[in-house]
C-alpha cells in the first residue's frame, strides 16, 4: 500500500549518507510523529535519527522567539486600541474585536502584503480613486467592484462604513510599536521578520528536507524556495496527477501553481504518480437520514474489518466533533484500542454548562434582611444537574418539589446551604473580586467528584487552564477592573472557542481523527461522515475585517483557498486507501436541507468517466416510496375545528395565507405542519442569506416609517420628509433592525462583525432606494405596519355538519393610502412573479409554478375588506420586490396576464372578491371534506426544498 511517509522515509534513508545531517520538516507536528514511527521501523541498527521539525518550529527558530498567548496579545491589543481611540469600549465588547484584528494582522504579515496601503485604502475611498499606481489592473477591478456597491450611497453613510475600518491602519503601527518594547510576538509577526532577513541566515550545516506541503503562506513560500536555491534544499510533495493535471480541479490549484514557479516547479517529478486512478479502491457512499445514524453506520463498517487487519489501517475521519462520542459509544466490542485525535469544544461538555449556570445565579440576586435569595430559575437548572443530584438527590428532589408545588420565586442562601458543602460553596452571592477564587475552588471540588469520570475531569482541567491564564492575564493588567457583568460575559467569550485537545498515542489502534489532522496520513480504510455540503468542505465564512474583494487584490488567502486545501485533504485520503466509505446525511440539520458533499457530486461525475463500475453508490436508507395518506380521522377533525368559529363567535386560530398556500403545495405538508406540529428547525446563523436579508430589510422599513410616525405624531408623509428620512433615519433603523435580529445589545456597536457591517451598508443602499421609490410617489398615509395589527375576517363553508364560519387572518406587511387607494403592501426578497393568468391558476395545486405572493396578496384584500366592511376605496396588492427595488422602471403592483399578452393591472381586490371567495370556499370545504386524504403533492419539484421530505423519502 502506498505512504507518502513511509516511502519517503526510506527514500532518505537510502539517499543519505548519515540521517544525523538531515533535518526533515513537516507542516504539522502529527506528520512528524508517523514520520518518525515509519523511519524508526525502517532502520534495523542503533543509529542516529534526522532532526524532525515543523515549519512553525523553523520559523520560531529563526525568530528566536515563540509568539505570546492570543489572551496576552489581545489585551496587548487593546491597551493600544485605548491609547488611539478617547472612549475604547469596554475590553469584553472588544474582546471578539480583538481576535478578528489579531487574525488579520497575523494574515497581514504571514502573507507579506503591505500594511499600511492594505488599510490606507480600506479607509480611503478617495485615495483608492486617485492613485491606484501601486495595484495592478487586476488587483484594481477587484477593489473597484468591491467599492462600486457602495456607491449608489449618500455620502454619511459611506463615512460611517469606512470609519468601521480607519482604526486598523494606526492600529497596527501603534500594535507593532508596543510588540517590540514587550518583547512579545504574534506569528506572523515572526514569520515576517524571518522572511524579510533570510539573506541573513547562515548556510545551515544540515541538509533540509521539506515534506507533505500544499498551500504554503508567502513566507513560508520565501522561505522554502530561499532554502532549496541557496542551500540545496529538497522537498517532496504528497501530490496526485488526478486532481494536478485536471485545471479545474480545486484540490490541485496549490500544486499547479508552483508547478509553474521557477525554483519549485523542477522539484516535482516530471511524471505525476496517478495513485488515485491506478487502483481499484472500493468506494461506497451511504445517505443516512439523520446525523446520529451516522454513528450506528460506522460501528457496523468497523465490525466488518477482517480480524487479521491491523485496526491502524483504519482511520474514521469526523469533520463535525459533535459526533465524536456518538462514534465512541457505538464501536464494536473487539475494537479495543482508539486513537482519538481532534480537538472537542469545551462548551458542549455538560460539566462547563454546570459553571455557567452557577455563574449565570449571580446575576440574579437579591438581598432582604441581609440574607441573599437566588431566583428560581438558575436554581431548578443546578438542582437538576447531575453533579449536585449525585451528592444528594433528596435534596435537590425536595427542594425543586417545593419550588413548584408553593410557586417559589426565589431561594434563601440558608435553604439551599443545608444540601451540604458543595451547596454551601456554589449558593454564596460574590463580588466580582471573589469570582476568580471561587471558580477555582469549586472547579477542584468538582474535580474530587468526577475523579471517577476521566473525560469529564479533563474537561474541567481545560477550564481551569484558561480559567488560571485569564486570571494571571488580568492580573497582570492591573487596570482593567473587573466587575460581575463583565467577568461573565469574558467567561463565556473565551470559554466558546477553547477545545480539549485529544491527542493519543499514534498509530496504535483505530485512528479517529478531524479533517485536517489526517493530512500526510495514509490508511487501507477511510470511512468520512458527515459528508455534506457546510461539513465536508465547511461553509464559507472567513472571518476578517477585511473584505474579500481587498483580501483577494493584496494576497491575502481567501475561501477559495480555503475550499482548495479542503479539497486537497479530502482527494488524498484517496491516494492509498483501498476501501472508502463516505457516509452523509439527507434530513435538514439546523435548518439546512442535507445537501451531500460537492466532492460526492464530483467524483461520481469524474469516475464515472474512467471508472464507472467501481464507484457504488449504497443509500442505505432505501426509504419506503409507498405513498403516504393521512385519513382525517376524528381526532385530526377536531384539531382542524380550531379554525372554525364556535358558538361564541370566536375560533382557536384562523388561517393565514401561508398556511392555504402550504395546503396547495401539498396536503400532507400542510397537514405535518398545522395538524401534527411538526415544526421546521428554526435557524440560527449568522450567515447572511436571501430570507435573512429580506428579513432585515423589511424589519428595517418598519422602525422606519413607525420611528417617523412617533417623531412626527402624524401618518401623512410628504414628499419633503423623505431628505430627512434618507438622510438621518436609515441607518438607525437598520442597526436596530440587525441588532433585533441577532438579539444583539445597544450600543455594542463592535459586535458588528465585518460580514454583518458590510450587510448593513447593503440593506441600507435597498431601504434608501425603497425611499427613493415611495417619494417618487408621496404623499401618502400610513395605515398599518406589520405587527401593530391583525387583520381578519371570516367565510362561509358548507360541511357534513352543516354551515360553519372559518377563521381567516393576516398580518399586512404595510397598508397606506395613496391618492384614495388603499395599498396592501408585501415586501418581498426573492424572485417573486407580479402576474398571474386567472384566479383559477392561483388555486391550481398542479401548477409547479402557482404565484403565492399573488394569493397572499389577494387574501389580504378579502381580510383587509372584512376587516373594515365599510371601506369603499379601491384595495391595491402591491409587492415591493426588494431584488428590483434598484430597476428604473420598477412597478411594485400586480398583473393578470396571460402568456405574451397585455397585463391588466389589478386596481381593487373588489373586482376579484366574489370568485376569489368562491374559489377559497371551494378549497376550505375540500380541507373539511372527511372523505379527502393529506397526500402527498403530484409536483416533486414542490419537495426539493421541503424540510418534510425525510419523512416522505421525497
Ligand atoms: S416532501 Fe413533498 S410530498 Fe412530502 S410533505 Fe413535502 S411537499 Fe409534500
Amino acid at each position: 500500500m502506498h505512504n507518502f511517509l513511509r516511502n519517503t522515509a526510506e527514500k532518505i534513508l537510502k539517499e543519505s549518507e548519515s540521517l544525523r545531517e538531515v533535518v526533515v520538516v513537516l507542516p504539522n507536528r502529527r506528520a512528524g510523529l508517523f514520520f518518525t514511527q515509519h523511519m524508526g521501523t525502517l532502520i534495523d541498527q542503533p543509529t542516529w535519527m534526522p532532526e524532525v521539525k515543523t515549519i512553525e518550529d523553523v520559523f520560531y527558530g529563526f525568530a528566536g522567539k515563540r509568539p505570546a498567548d492570543d489572551l496576552t496579545l489581545i489585551f496587548e491589543l487593546y491597551r493600544v486600541y485605548g491609547d488611539l481611540h478617547p472612549e475604547p469600549e469596554s475590553f469584553d465588547r472588544f474582546f471578539f474585536w480583538g481576535e478578528m484584528i489579531l487574525k488579520d494582522f497575523n494574515d497581514v504579515d504571514q502573507f507579506m502584503a503591505d500594511p499600511d496601503k492594505l488599510y490606507h485604502h480600506l479607509a480611503e475611498i478617495k485615495e483608492l480613486e486617485s492613485d491606484l499606481s501601486f495595484l495592478t489592473e487586476n488587483q484594481i477591478e477587484l477593489i473597484r467592484q468591491f467599492w462600486n456597491s457602495f456607491i449608489s450611497q449618500d455620502k454619511k453613510h459611506q463615512e460611517k462604513f469606512l470609519k468601521f475600518w480607519q482604526v486598523l491602519k494606526p492600529l497596527y503601527r501603534a500594535f507593532q510599536a508596543s510588540l517590540e518594547v514587550s518583547g512579545l510576538a504574534y506569528s506572523g509577526k515572526l514569520y515576517r521578520q524571518v522572511a524579510l532577513s533570510l539573506s541573513e541566515i547562515q548556510k545551515p550545516d544540515k541538509k533540509y528536507i521539506f515534506l507533505g506541503f500544499n498551500a504554503f503562506t508567502k513566507t513560508e513560500e520565501l522561505l522554502i524556495k530561499h532554502f532549496i536555491k541557496e542551500f540545496g534544499a529538497e522537498i517532496h510533495w504528497d501530490v496526485d496527477a488526478y486532481y494536478t493535471l485536471d485545471g479545474n480541479q480545486e484540490a490541485g490549484l496549490f500544486f499547479r501553481e508552483y508547478r509553474k514557479d521557477s525554483i519549485l516547479g523542477p522539484t516535482f517529478p516530471k511524471e505525476l504518480p496517478n495513485l488515485i486512478q491506478s487502483k481499484d479502491s472500493k468506494i461506497k457512499t451511504y445517505a443516512t437520514p439523520l446525523k446520529v445514524n451516522q454513528a450506528n453506520l460506522v460501528g457496523s463498517l468497523l465490525e466488518q474489518i477482517p480480524d487479521q487487519e491491523a485496526l491502524e489501517e483504519t482511520v474514521v475521519i469526523l469533520p463535525d466533533e459533535q459526533l465524536l462520542f456518538p462514534v465512541l459509544h457505538s464501536l464494536p466490542e473487539r475494537i479495543n484500542q482508539v486513537n482519538v485525535t481532534m480537538g472537542y469544544p469545551v462548551k458542549n461538555a455538560p460539566v462547563y454548562a454546570f459553571l455557567e449556570a452557577v455563574l449565570e445565579m449571580q446575576r440574579f440576586i437579591k438581598i432582604e434582611n441581609g440574607e441573599p435569595f437566588f431566583y428560581h430559575q438558575p436554581i431548578k437548572n443546578l438542582l437538576s444537574s447531575t453533579y449536585l443530584k449525585s451528592v444528594n438527590e433528596g435534596f435537590c428532589k425536595g427542594v425543586l418539589g417545593e419550588i413548584q408545588a408553593m410557586n417559589k420565586v426565589y431561594i434563601s442562601r440558608t435553604e439551599l446551604g443545608k444540601g451540604g458543602k458543595l451547596f454551601e460553596l456554589i449558593f454564596q452571592k460574590l463580588e466580582a473580586d471573589q469570582l476568580f477564587p471561587y471558580l477555582s475552588t469549586l472547579m477542584q471540588e468538582l474535580a474530587e467528584l468526577l475523579k471517577d469520570d476521566m473525560l469529564q475531569r479533563n474537561y474541567l482541567f481545560q477550564c481551569f487552564k484558561q480559567l488560571t491564564r485569564l486570571r494571571e492575564t488580568f492580573e497582570k493588567e492591573e487596570q482593567f477592573s473587573v466587575d460581575r457583568e463583565f467577568f461573565i460575559r469574558l467567561f463565556r467569550q473565551v470559554f466558546q472557542e477553547v477545545k480539549l485537545p485529544f491527542e493519543g498515542e499514534p498509530l496504535r489502534g483505530l485512528q479517529i481523527m478531524g479533517v485536517l489532522e489526517s493530512r500526510n496520513l495514509d490508511f487501507r480504510r477511510v470511512i468520512i461522515c458527515n459528508m455534506n455540503e457546510d461539513s465536508f468542505p465547511p461553509s464559507a465564512g472567513l472571518n476578517s475585517m477585511i473584505p474579500f474583494t481587498i483580501r483577494r487584490a493584496f494576497g491575502l488567502p481567501v475561501q477559495e483557498q480555503n475550499d482548495a486545501i479542503y479539497a486537497y485533504t479530502f482527494y488524498r485520503l484517496l491516494h492509498a486507501a483501498e476501501e472508502v466509505h463516505m457516509i452523509y446525511t439527507t434530513a435538514a440539520d439546523q435548518g439546512k436541507a442535507g445537501e451531500k458533499s460537492r466532492y460526492l457530486q464530483q467524483m461520481e461525475v469524474e469516475l464515472n468517466q474512467d471508472l464507472s463500475e467501481e464507484v457504488i453508490y449504497v443509500p442505505i436508507d432505501q426509504k419506503s416510496t409507498d405513498a403516504i395518506r393521512i385519513e382525517k380521522t376524528p381526532s385530526i377533525l377536531q384539531t382542524l375545528e380550531r379554525y372554525l368559529v364556535g358558538s361564541d363567535g370566536h375560533s382557536e386560530t384562523a388561517f393565514s395565507p401561508s398556511a392555504l398556500n402550504v395546503y396547495l403545495d401539498c396536503r400532507l405538508k400542510f397537514y405535518l405542519q398545522y395538524i401534527a406540529g411538526i415544526k421546521e428547525k428554526e435557524e440560527v446563523s449568522e450567515e447572511i442569506d436571501a430570507g435573512v436579508f429580506g428579513n432585515l430589510a423589511h424589519y428595517s422599513l418598519e422602525n422606519l416609517y413607525s420611528g417617523f410616525i412617533q417623531r412626527k405624531k402624524r401618518t401623512q408623509i410628504e414628499e419633503g420628509d423623505f431628505a430627512e428620512l434618507r438622510k438621518n433615519w436609515i441607518f438607525p433603523a437598520v442597526e436596530k433592525a440587525i441588532r433585533d435580529f441577532y438579539h444583539l445589545e445597544d450600543e455594542a456597536e463592535t459586535k458588528l462583525n465585518g460580514q454583518l457591517a458590510i450587510a448593513r451598508d447593503v440593506i441600507q443602499g435597498y431601504v434608501d432606494q425603497v425611499l427613493a421609490y415611495d417619494a417618487s410617489t408621496a404623499p401618502f398615509r400610513l395605515i398599518s405596519l406589520e405587527k401593530e395589527k391583525k387583520y381578519q375576517t371570516t367565510l362561509e363553508i358548507n360541511t357534513l355538519n352543516g354551515a360553519r364560519r372559518v377563521a381567516l387572518r393576516g398580518i399586512i406587511d404595510r397598508v397606506d393610502e395613496l391618492n384614495g387607494v388603499i395599498r396592501l403592501i408585501d415586501y418581498k426578497s426573492g424572485g417573486d412573479q407580479k402576474t398571474f393568468p386567472d384566479l383559477d391558476a392561483l388555486f391550481d395545486r398542479g401548477l409547479e409554478k402557482r404565484n403565492k405572493a399573488a394569493m397572499q396578496t389577494l387574501f389580504y384584500g378579502l381580510i383587509y375588506q372584512g376587516t373594515h366592511p365599510e371601506n369603499t376605496a379601491p384595495l391595491k396588492p402591491t409587492i415591493f420586490n426588494l431584488k428590483e427595488v434598484f430597476n428604473d422602471n420598477f412597478d411594485p403592483y400586480l398583473y393578470q396576464k396571460e402568456g405574451r399578452k397585455t397585463g391588466i393591472e389589478v386596481l381593487d381586490y373588489k373586482d376579484y372578491d366574489p370568485d376569489f371567495q368562491t374559489k377559497l370556499k371551494e378549497l376550505l370545504e375540500e380541507l373539511y371534506n372527511p372523505e379527502i386524504p393529506f397526500d402527498q403533492t403530484e409536483v416533486l419539484k414542490k419537495c426539493e426544498y421541503c424540510p418534510y421530505k425525510e419523512i416522505c423519502g421525497r
